[in-house]
């Protein structure tokens, strides 16, 4: 099966994720992966819930990243002990909160054995903006970052996708409704160019 022109026959069986790194009931946006944006975003309600996507061992946990102003934002990292690939979740607030509000929505501690599907942080969500920025990384981290679809099994890569498309179409309606224009066409979730939009 090839998804976005990435054959995922050829990946090794261990690399195939079998659950969504989410809670897909509580996603209102995704923004996909692009050369310069080597991640993919997901928006959900407050208290979004985020999964570990296979059975790992939690390898940082950091409050007030660097990234951003103190109070934004949050990250947890899980190295998948089956793969040695890593996931990285990195907590965009949309406002600011005290490093006890963030530490209170990650739900691991350092050097916690995590299993798939296990809720390892939520979204303290305050604003339309938050969003988690997820990434897969291999052992060579960032420079040889792939869009993180690929280390998923075809079912889930297509069930995200599509979550995808609809999320983009209701935004569509949306911004119909309110003379705004609809996006002119759909990206796809793993792109190996920038959109112009
Ligand atoms: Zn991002």
């Amino acid at each position: 099966m090839t998804v976005n022109g990435i054959s995922l026959s050829e990946l090794p069986a261990a690399q195939t994720m079998t659950v969504l790194p989410f809670d897909p009931a509580d996603v209102t946006l995704i923004s996909p992966f692009t050369p310069s944006h080597t991640g993919i975003d997901m928006n959900t309600i407050t208290g979004g819930r985020f999964l570990s996507p296979g059975t790992g061992i939690v390898t940082l946990i950091e409050l007030n990243t660097g990234q951003g102003r103190p109070g934004t934002n949050y990250r947890v990292r899980i190295h998948l002990t089956n793969t040695g690939i890593n996931a990285l979740y990195h907590f965009e607030i949309d406002g600011s909160i005290s490093d006890q509000s963030q530490q209170n929505n990650i739900l691991v501690e350092l050097g916690d054995p995590v299993t798939a599907g296990q809720n390892i942080g939520n979204l303290a969500s305050l604003g339309p903006n938050a969003h988690v920025h997820f990434d897969m990384l291999d052992a060579g981290g960032r420079a040889t970052v792939q869009c993180p679809l690929v280390y998923f099994s075809p079912g889930v890569a297509a069930t995200w996708e599509d979550l995808y498309d609809e999320k983009i179409r209701q935004r569509d309606e949306e911004r119909i409704k309110d003379n705004r224009g609809a996006v002119p066409s759909l990206p796809d979730l793993c792109n190996d160019v920038d959109l112009s939009n």
